[in-house]
This record gives structure tokens, C-alpha cells and sequence, in this order.
């Protein structure tokens, strides 16, 4: 299967859900009047596309079908379609990865930071990359072992220290390994506990600071992990994670563990961050960058 048809498969509740209640919407009204646009309004809101997003989506809506006088019901969706597709393109950028980089993935427990960073690796690694792992999540030794039996999946080399070490020395010898090894990347993990909220940030931080000190010319990413079934509870961790982190981009998962895919609208909208990959199942080509068209025809056609 390709990736387009994994990418649809994986959004088959979404497309049950959002896309299904659109069309119902739009099957049902024969007129262009407010009630169709109140519709449109609950079942954006219901598919946590965010309060915020929604507005502006009917906002432009009524502006354009008012501005082009458009009266069949058909043609207002084919332009909801347009305005949902340029909204996730305004942050559609991926990664650069020409010369070497660096990714640190941040995010909560639970939401898939490990899962992805082993899908990530296979990815680049089947395009010719030679990535090193960083096992920055070093609370317990068990998220240690996680990112070693992804790093023999998929071929990879892995630095790792003991429980309960220093994450940012675990970077160091990360850097100086890829250094020595020629690597075109490192790909570092990190702890998620959030219940001591100030610690996590700062030791975000200082390893942030130690890549920037050890690698100034290397073109860093930080990317932090949503999961898409937690809604807008995942807004706020976008905000949290953001005011001490400088993220360039977001990776979101288990897309297809929910109907309400719309979330990734908002998130990306609001946060004005990239989607830099979508996560839709648990095997490991379940993970690709993130194309905006490509989304928007996998749960619109
Ligand atoms: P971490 O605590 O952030 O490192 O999270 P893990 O990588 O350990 O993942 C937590 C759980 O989420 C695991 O059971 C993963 O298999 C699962 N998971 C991660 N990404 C996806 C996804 O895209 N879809 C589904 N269905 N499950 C996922
Ligand atoms: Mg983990």
C-alpha cells in the first residue's frame, strides 16, 4: 500500500465523522441561507477544529460566497475545501535535511515522541540518511530500551547512558558520535513528565543549548509531539511547550485513533507552527512528512 491509501485508511474515523458530516450538510440544503452556515459552524467545533479557527473559516466563507454571489450549495463547499486546504498549506514547510540536522522531539508522556522517532528514522534511513539516536529520556531506563529496540529495527546507531543520567550529556556524546561517524543526523528523545513542569523545560532547555554550543552550524528542528485524540488539550501543550522551547514544528499522532481529524486545522492554524509529520497507525511506515494537498484530498475525495 503507498502512502496515500495508508494516509486515507488511517483517516477512515475522520472521514466518517468531519468529512461524512459536511456532506450530510451540504446534501441537505438546497438554498444558501444562515442555517447552512450555523451547520457548518457545530460540526467544525465537533471535529475540534478550535473556536478560534472556526470563526475565521466561516468568516472567509461568507465573505467569499457574498463577494462571488454564490448560490449552489455545491460550489460553497468546493470553496470550504479551498479554505481548509490553504490554511494547512500556509504551514506546510518540511524539513530541510540537505545538509546535517538535528531533531530533537519534545512533547508529554504518551503522546508518541519514542514511536515517531523510530518511524522518522526509517524513513531517512530508506532515503540514504545515516542517523544516530539520542536517548534524552533517561527517567527510566525502559524508555532507554523503547528507543534501542526501534534503533536495531531499523538500523541505526544509538548513544545511551544510565537511568536516571544527565539527558544533556547524553547529548554530547550523541554529537561527538556523530562527529566521529559522519552522521547526516541525530535524532534526539526526550522525558515528558510533566508533573514537574519546571525541571522538564529547563533540562529542554540546556540540551537545546548544549546542540546549539556543540553544533552552532548544524540546522536544528524542534519538534513537539501532539496527539491528535487529546483535541484541545493538545492546544495548550502547543503553548506550554512553546514558551520555553522555540519549536519550529509539530509532528501529530494517532490521527487515526480519532473522528476528529479537524484538530489538526486548528492546531496548525493557531500555533502557526508546521505540521512537520502525521502519524496514522503504529507500524513503522505509518509515519510520513506531512503534505497539506495530500491531506486535504485524503479526507475530502
Ligand atoms: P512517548 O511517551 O511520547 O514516547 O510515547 P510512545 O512513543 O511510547 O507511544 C505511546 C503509545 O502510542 C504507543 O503504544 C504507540 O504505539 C502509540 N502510538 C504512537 N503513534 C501512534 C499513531 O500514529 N497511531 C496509533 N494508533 N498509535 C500510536
Ligand atoms: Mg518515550
Amino acid at each position: 500500500m503507498g502512502f496515500f491509501d495508508k494516509l486515507k485508511n488511517g483517516l477512515a474515523k475522520t472521514k466518517a465523522g468531519f468529512t461524512d458530516g459536511i456532506n450530510n450538510i451540504f446534501a441537505n440544503f438546497r438554498t444558501v441561507d444562515e442555517e447552512l452556515f450555523e451547520e457548518l459552524e457545530e460540526t467544525l467545533i465537533l471535529s475540534d477544529v478550535g473556536f478560534d479557527t472556526t470563526e475565521m473559516i466561516l468568516d472567509r466563507l461568507r465573505e467569499i460566497v457574498k463577494k462571488e454571489n454564490i448560490t449552489e450549495v455545491q460550489l460553497i463547499k468546493e470553496k470550504l475545501v479551498d479554505i481548509i486546504t490553504e490554511i494547512l498549506s500556509e504551514n506546510d514547510s518540511g524539513i530541510d535535511v540537505s545538509g546535517k540536522t538535528m531533531i530533537i522531539v519534545v512533547g508529554v508522556n504518551g503522546v508518541g515522541k519514542t514511536t515517531s522517532i523510530g518511524k522518522i528514522a526509517n524513513y531517512y534511513k530508506n532515503i540514504g540518511k545515516k542517523v544516530i539516536l539520542a536517548a534524552g529520556d533517561t527517567f527510566r531506563a525502559a524508555a532507554a530500551d523503547q528507543l534501542e529496540i526501534w534503533a536495531n529495527r531499523v538500523g541505526c546507531d544509538i548513544i545511551r547512558h544510565n537511568e536516571g543520567s544527565d539527558p544533556g550529556a547524553v547529548v554530547f556524546d550523541a554529537i561527538q558520535a556523530a562527529k566521529n561517524r559522519n552522521a547526516d543526523m541525530i535524532i534526539c528523545d526526550t522525558a515528558g513528565r510533566l508533573h514537574n513542569k519546571v525541571n522538564l523545560m529547563n533540562e529542554l532547555a540546556k540540551i537545546i543549548k548544549i546542540a546549539d554550543r556543540e553544533m552552532p552550524e548544524v540546522k536544528k528542528e524542534i519538534l513537539l509531539v501532539l496527539d491528535a485524540t487529546t483535541g484541545q488539550n493538545a492546544l495548550s501543550q502547543a503553548k506550554l511547550f512553546g514558551q520555553s522551547t522555540g519549536l519550529t514544528g509539530l509532528i501529530l499522532t494517532k490521527l487515526d485513533g480519532t473522528a476528529k481529524g479537524g484538530v489538526i486545522i486548528g492546531i496548525s492554524n493557531e500555533q502557526e507552527l508546521p505540521v512537520k509529520f502525521v502519524g496514522v497507525g503504529e507500524q513503522v511506515d505509518d509515519l510520513q512528512p506531512f503534505n497539506a494537498k495530500e491531506f486535504a484530498d485524503a479526507i475530502f475525495s
